[in-house]
């Protein structure tokens, strides 16, 4: 088992403060995918603030959002999160999407989310989680030690906190060839796509606090 490494994971890792700065954009920009994860004060959307934006390109690039207190607009990150050519992959899309759009209005498109296709390519497990994911699609081991921290101090973030939140991007644009082979090979492509094109809707529910709206009850 490889331990994912603090110091090689605090290579090609940069910190911009409130959005993308234009370099990292235009070069965002050129990417056919951009793996994206945020870290916020808690679970509940409207009550817990969005802290840092993690993004990593296929280079392995990842650059992390200080996101500051009562901020509500990020253009550059608006830009690259809706431009329509870049697919936007996530470990559990439906968290992260609907934040960005609470907080700076961003309607994410198009979407790939790695937890969706775990869970129609791998019925052989009921472990989704990003960790589980990891370890068995590229053998890493992740450190998520710093997954419950304080992340509301974005200017004193420890570099555990950095390498955690850089971790937690760096492997999602591998793991989706991966995943779409498995689909492919299920025949379940075209029903993780249909889901993935499905995501908005959940999330404005989600925002909206509607719950269980295609329940009996
Ligand atoms: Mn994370």
């Amino acid at each position: 088992m490889v331990e994912a490494n603090l110091e090689a994971n605090l290579e090609n890792f940069q910190v911009c403060d409130r959005d993308l700065d234009e370099a990292t954009l235009a070069r965002y920009q050129g990417a056919e995918a951009i793996a994206i994860d945020t870290e916020t004060m808690g679970l509940v959307l409207g009550r817990d603030r969005l802290c840092l934006v993690q993004l990593c390109d296929p280079d392995g690039y990842v650059t992390a959002i200080r996101i500051a207190l009562g901020q509500r607009e990020a253009p550059n990150l608006k830009a690259l999160l809706e431009s329509p050519q870049i697919t936007k992959i996530f470990h559990y899309a439906r968290f992260d999407v609907a934040q960005l759009k609470y907080t700076f209005g961003i309607e994410t498109n198009p979407i790939f989310c790695t937890k969706i296709a775990s869970k129609l390519a791998r019925t052989y497990t009921g472990s989704h989680g990003l960790k589980t994911l990891v370890q068995e699609l590229t053998g890493i081991e992740l450190d998520k030690t710093s997954q419950s921290s304080d992340w509301g101090n974005p200017d004193n973030l420890s570099p555990a906190q950095l390498a955690y939140a850089a971790n937690d991007v760096r492997y999602l644009i591998g793991m989706r060839s991966q995943l779409t082979t498995m689909l492919q090979r299920e025949g379940r492509w075209e029903l993780a796509d249909r889901c993935f094109t499905a995501l908005p809707l959940f999330v404005d529910l989600d925002i909206m606090q509607f719950k269980d709206v295609f329940e009996h009850r």
